[in-house]
C-alpha cells in the first residue's frame, strides 16, 4: 500500500533522527526543481509537486536504509549534492518523492599523492579537494565552471567536465573507483586501479547514471602535478567560425593538448570580449600548461598552426588570462545573476552538444538560423566550442530572451524547449550527440530515443536490472 506523506516522514525520521529529515515547506518547493526551472525559485511561483522531505544521510549505511525503505514501500528517490543541475535531473514530478540529499557526507577520506588519487564522500565541494590537493602542489585537474558549488556525487552522476578537459579529460577520465548503493540498499565498491580489462568496465554503468540507477557515496579521482608558473595564454580574432573549427581540428590532430581551446562566435563573444574583438569577430583561444617544456612547445606548435591562417589577428594574451580568471560561478555571481534575471526578466539559457568535426559547422549554422527566424523575442544569440578531441569537438549555445507576454512558469514552454527542440533536432538530423555534458535529466528525455538509436534497449535494461521497482528518479533519462 502506498505511504501517505507523513507515514514517509515518520519512516525517515526513524532512520535518519529527526533532525535530518527536512519538511519546511518553503524548502520542500525549493528542492522540487533545479536550475532547468530557475524562475521559479527567483519569482517564487511553484509548478510541481514538493518531496515529502529531503533525507539528509551521513552515511552509506545511512543511505542504504533509506533506499531499502523507499523500495520497500515504491517512493520515488531524487538523489541530490550539491544542487547545480541545469536539465532537470532534479525535479521532482511523483508526488511524494525523497530527496536524498548527500551534502553532509562532505568528508575527504584520502589523499594518496604517492599513487596519485584522492577519495572522497559524495557531498564534498570540488573546490574544497582541489584546494586541499593544491596545498600539496597538486591539482584534480577537474574545473567545471560550478566548481565552486557542485559536489563530487552529482559531478560523477552527470559526466561533467570541466574548463581543462582538452589535457586532463572529462570525469570519466578521472574517476579510478567508487562506491555507491543501489535500490534496496546494497553497497557496490568498485576497486581503485590504473585500468582493468576483467570483462565491461562498469564504472560506467555509475558514471553518468544521473540518479536513475544508483546513489554514489563515494568516488577516487586522477591527482596530477599544479604547476601554474607554465600557464601559457593564446588568443587570436578572426572572421568566420568555419576557420575557426579548422584551426581547433588542425591543432587538436597536430597531437597537441593545450588545457583549454576555445571557439566564440561573435554573439557569444559580445559578452566576453567586446573591450577587444569587433562586433562580427570570432575569438579563439588557447592555454597550455604542465611541465615547463610541455606547455612551452605546446604553445609554440600552436602559434605555429595559427601562423599559417592570414585571417588570424593576435590578442595581447594578458587579455586573454583577465577574462579567463573570472570564469567560474560562485554562489556571489549566481545570486547576481538571479537578480538581474528578476528585474529586467531578460533570461540567460544554454544548451551543449558534440559532434564530429564534418558536422559541428553545420550543427551550428542550422541551429542559430532556426532559433533565430522560430523563437521570438530573443535579445542575444550566439555559441562556443570549448572541449575539444581528436575527432570533433562540443557546441555550447548561449541565449537570452526577454519575457514578453508570459508568467515566469510558462518561460520553460514558451521559450527555453523549443529551443532545445530545436538544437536537438538539428544535432540528431546531422549525427551528433543532443549531450555533452550537462546530463540528459528530464528536459531533454523526450529525445533519449532518438539519441540511443538501435542501442535505446540496452539503456532500457540496465534501469530494468538495477532499479526494477523504477524508484530511482523517475522521468530521468528514461522519460516516463
Ligand atoms: C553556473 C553553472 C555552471 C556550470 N558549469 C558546468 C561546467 O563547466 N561543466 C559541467 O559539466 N557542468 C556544469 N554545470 C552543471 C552542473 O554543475 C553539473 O551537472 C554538476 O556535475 C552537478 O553537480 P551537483 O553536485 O550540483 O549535482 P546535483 O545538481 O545535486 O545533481 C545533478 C544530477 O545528478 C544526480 N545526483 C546528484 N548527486 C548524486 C549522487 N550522489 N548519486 C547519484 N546521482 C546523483 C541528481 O539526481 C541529478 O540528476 C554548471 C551549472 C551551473 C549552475
Amino acid at each position: 500500500m502506498e505511504l501517505s506523506r507523513d507515514a514517509i516522514v515518520e519512516g525517515l525520521r526513524e532512520i535518519l533522527g529527526p533532525g535530518h529529515v527536512v519538511t519546511d515547506e518553503q524548502e520542500l518547493r525549493e528542492r522540487s526543481i533545479d536550475n532547468f526551472r530557475k524562475l521559479e525559485t527567483i519569482f517564487g511561483v511553484w509548478t510541481l509537486p514538493a518531496p515529502a522531505a529531503v533525507a539528509r544521510v551521513g552515511s552509506t549505511e545511512e543511505a542504504a536504509a533509506v533506499l531499502a525503505f523507499a523500495a520497500e514501500h515504491g517512493i520515488n528517490v531524487v538523489p541530490r549534492t550539491g544542487g547545480t543541475a541545469t536539465e532537470g535531473g532534479l525535479e521532482t514530478h511523483v508526488p511524494n518523492s525523497i530527496v536524498l540529499d548527500g551534502g553532509r557526507m562532505n568528508e575527504i577520506i584520502d589523499v594518496d599523492p604517492y599513487n596519485m588519487q584522492a577519495t572522497a564522500q559524495c557531498g564534498v565541494p570540488l573546490q574544497v579537494l582541489e584546494d586541499r590537493v593544491r596545498e600539496l602542489g597538486l591539482t584534480t585537474g577537474h574545473s567545471p565552471q560550478s566548481k565552486p558549488v557542485a559536489h563530487l556525487g552529482g559531478l560523477v552522476a552527470t559526466r561533467s567536465i570541466g574548463q581543462f578537459s582538452t589535457l586532463y579529460g572529462g570525469i570519466e577520465d578521472m574517476v579510478v573507483g567508487l562506491e555507491a548503493v543501489f535500490p534496496g540498499g546494497g553497497v557496490t565498491r568498485i576497486k581503485n586501479v590504473p585500468r582493468r580489462a576483467a570483462g565491461p568496465d562498469i564504472r560506467h554503468v555509475v558514471i553518468g547514471n544521473e540518479g536513475a540507477l544508483c546513489f554514489i557515496t563515494e568516488v577516487t579521482v586522477k591527482l596530477f602535478p599544479y604547476l601554474p608558473e607554465n600557464n601559457t595564454f593564446l588568443g587570436w580574432t578572426l572572421g568566420s567560425m568555419k576557420s575557426g573549427f579548422e584551426v581547433l581540428r588542425e591543432v587538436m590532430v597536430a597531437g597537441y593538448k593545450p588545457s583549454v581551446a576555445r571557439l566564440y562566435d561573435p554573439g557569444d563573444g559580445s559578452i566576453h570580449f567586446s573591450h577587444f574583438a569587433g562586433e562580427d569577430d570570432c575569438v579563439l583561444l588557447f592555454m597550455a600548461e604542465g611541465n615547463a617544456g610541455i606547455a612551452r612547445a605546446t604553445a609554440e606548435g600552436i602559434a605555429e598552426i595559427v601562423a599559417r591562417r592570414p585571417e588570424c589577428t593576435p590578442v595581447d594574451s594578458g587579455l586573454i588570462e583577465a577574462w579567463f580568471n573570472d570564469l567560474t560561478w560562485g554562489p556571489d555571481k549566481i545570486t547576481r545573476e538571479d537578480e538581474r534575471i528578476r528585474t529586467t526578466r531578460n533570461v540567460n539559457r544554454t544548451t551543449e552538444i558534440s559532434a564530429d568535426w564534418s558536422s559541428v559547422h553545420d550543427i551550428y549554422e542550422a541551429a542559430i538560423a532556426r532559433i533565430r527566424s522560430e523563437i521570438p523575442d530573443i535579445t542575444i544569440l550566439g555559441g562556443h566550442s570549448s572541449h575539444s578531441y581528436i575527432n570533433g569537438t562540443n557546441m555550447y549555445f548561449n541565449y537570452f530572451y526577454d519575457l514578453v507576454d508570459c508568467g515566469p512558469e510558462e518561460e520553460v514552454t514558451k521559450y527555453y524547449l523549443p529551443i532545445i527542440a530545436v538544437i536537438c533536432e538539428e544535432t540528431l538530423r546531422c549525427g551528433g550527440s543532443i549531450v555533452h555534458h550537462h546530463g540528459i535529466g528530464k528536459a531533454r528525455a523526450p529525445w533519449a530515443k532518438d539519441e540511443y538509436g538501435s542501442s535505446y534497449w540496452m539503456l532500457e535494461a540496465l534501469k530494468g536490472a538495477f532499479d526494477p521497482a523504477g524508484i530511482m528518479n523517475k522521468g530521468t533519462i528514461i522519460p516516463a
